[in-house]
């Protein structure tokens, strides 16, 4: 694809930092990381998001994710880590080549994850009702 930026990671265009490589899967540190280690999981073909990427594909790339995390935590002296995936603007997308973050995580490292919040009275039935007419 033209415009993708990890398309010319892929193709060689651009330098990145190779975690993992094989036919169908590049691993790369992420250019401004959560933490240090931040790894990118892309498919070397293009796909925009987890929508549509194919099911097959997407087993391999997870399997690669689990894999390389083992080395990658253990590599910055982390021992846990974060798996992340976004799809679309509005959920923090920003390139739209389909991409795994794994992110390691250290003691009070400022990395934020959601704000729960509360269904209000019969909010968890409808909102589960209307999920079920699209299953
Ligand atoms: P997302 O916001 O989920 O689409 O993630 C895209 C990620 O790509 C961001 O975390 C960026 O920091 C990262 N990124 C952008 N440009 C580069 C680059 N040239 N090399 C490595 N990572 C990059
Ligand atoms: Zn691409």
């Amino acid at each position: 694809m033209q415009d993708c930026l990890f398309c010319k990671i892929i193709a060689g265009e651009i330098p990145a930092y190779k975690v993992y490589e094989d036919k169908d899967v590049l691993a790369f540190l992420d250019i401004t990381p959560a933490n240090p280690g931040h790894t990118l999981v892309v498919p070397k073909m293009h796909y925009k998001n987890l929508l549509e990427l194919p099911s097959e594909l997407s087993n391999k790339l997870i399997g690669v994710v689990k894999n390389i995390s083992p080395a990658i935590i253990k590599g910055v002296g982390s021992t846990a880590f974060n798996v992340r995936q976004n799809n679309g603007q509005l959920a923090g997308q920003s390139v739209n080549h389909f991409h795994w973050h794994v992110i390691p995580r250290f003691e009070s490292d400022g990395y934020e994850l959601w704000p729960g919040k509360e269904y209000p009275e019969g909010g968890a039935e409808e909102a589960l009702k209307k999920i079920k007419e699209y299953l």
